[in-house]
Order: C-alpha cells, then structure tokens, then sequence
C-alpha cells in the first residue's frame, strides 16, 4: 500500500477522469489526499473523498489566489470539522509567481493568509500543507527562510514541507521544528539535482512522506503523460533506489508516516 500525499484531483486537468484516476489507483491499493488550493477546489476535494473510499481531503488557499481569493474563515472552519478532512493546506510563501511592483504589498498578504490558516489548524488540531518557491531572481532559500521564519514565530510545527526544493541546511531546519517533508516525482528525473539527491538521501526515514503533486510532475518514467495519484509509485521506486533500500521498506514507512501524519 502507498499513500499519495498531495495530488489534485480537485484541478481543471482532471475534470472529466478524476473518477478513473481514483479507480486506477485504488486497484493498485493507493491510498490519496486530494489537496484544495481556493476555496472551489476545496470543495470539490471533499466531494471526492466524500465519494471514495480511500480518498482524503485537505482544504486551503494557495499563496498565489492571495490577490483574487478571500479567506472566509467560518466556511474554512466549518469544513475541517468533517471527517474526510484531514489537513490544512496547501498555503504557504511564494515568491515565483508576484507581480514584482506590488511585492512587499502581496508579501504581507501571504503572511497574513498562512496566519489564518495556522490558526485554523492549532484551533482544528489538524497538520498543514506548506508550499514555498524562491523568487525567479533571488538566491536560493528566500522563501523558504521567509517561510520558516513565520513558522518559528507562530510556534505550530505540525507542518509539512511538500514537494521541498530548498538545500539541506533548510531542510534540517525545519526538521528540527518538527515538521516533516515530502518528495515528488522530480526525485526520479533524470536532471535531479545533487542538493535534492543529498536531502533524500539525509533524511531521517520517519520525517518524510511521498506525493504526486498531480497533475504535474510526472516522473521520468511517465514523462509526456498527465501525472496522477497512481504514479505515486515511481516516487517510492526512486526513493528506494538513492537510499539503497528495498522498495518494499520505502512504501511500508512512508506509509506508516502518512497514516500517524494525517492521523489516517
Ligand atoms: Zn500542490
């Protein structure tokens, strides 16, 4: 059994065969947490887990619908009390995609944005998805420091770093808070980088999960094809093979992580 972590069956690609993506890879016993990024995407995650077995759904605003999404908190709030709810997220820093005229103005939006939701989940007891991308010009790790640095003063480590893309000295950063990360099918490309290759191989094996992030990042082996949460597969097979362990150990812990993570 794996655990897809972050796929996006809630997203326009998916629209006419999230039914047949979620049949595929439920026949494969893989397990999913379809991940909201507004609130319509939200909604739609909790109709698909509501509709499947096996199927779990977190709910958020992504820091990129900072401009043209509002953050009603008693909708938000009123939905992470269903069962199939299971985090907070995805929210998080982005620094790639802003309007570089009005940085300093949606900065301070995405940080008021990734409050609300930190409350929300402290209040919930939930654990929250994180996004964070450095800006097209800045060295690497801004936004991940700018990221840490709210996490830090918040004090609500139940966090996941998904999909991370920062170096190692990042990473053991926020391990040390306690939040856990996960790894995507870019572990599997063939240009993956030596910075990513050594955090994989670092990490200690009870402080990450695996994820699609469907449907984009297709792995290597599926490359040209749209992503979805079967694929998951490829992730824990590239896994294995840079941490010189059996595949069968990388599914079995990842997993257990997943299930104790997201109280599954
Ligand atoms: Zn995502």
């Amino acid at each position: 059994m794996l655990i897809d972590t972050h796929c996006h069956l809630s997203f326009k690609a998916f629209d006419d065969d999230w039914q047949d993506a979620v049949k595929r890879a439920r026949e494969k016993d893989v397990q999913m947490i379809c991940v909201g990024a507004a609130r319509a995407t939200s909604e739609k995650s909790i109709t698909i887990a509501q509709s499947c077995d096996g199927v779990f759904a977190s709910i958020g605003v992504h820091p990129t619908h900072v401009e043209d999404e509002d953050f009603n908190q008693s909708w938000f709030s009123d939905q992470a009390d269903r069962d199939e709810v299971v985090a907070i997220g995805e929210t998080g820093i982005d620094h790639y995609h802003l309007d570089e005229a009005k940085r300093d103005e949606i900065l301070s939006k995405q940080e008021d944005l990734l409050h609300s939701h930190l409350s929300l989940a402290k209040e919930k007891d939930l654990p929250v998805i994180l996004h964070s991308r450095d800006g097209k010009t800045e060295s690497t790790g801004e936004a991940y420091n700018h990221l840490y640095s709210i996490i830090k003063e918040f004090g609500y480590y139940k966090c996941v770093l998904h999909c991370f893309g920062g170096d190692w000295e990042t990473a053991q950063k926020f391990l040390d808070l306690g939040c856990m990360v996960s790894f995507t099918g870019i572990v599997t490309f063939k240009n993956a980088s030596e910075t990513l290759i050594k955090i994989v191989k670092n990490v200690p094996k009870d402080r990450f999960m695996i994820e699609t992030d469907s449907p984009y990042l297709a792995p290597q082996a599926m490359r040209g094809k749209q992503n979805e949460p079967l694929f998951v597969e490829y992730v824990a097979k590239g896994i294995a093979e840079i941490r010189s362990e059996e595949y069968d150990d990388v599914a079995q812990y990842t997993t257990k992580n997943a299930k104790t993570f997201f109280n599954l």
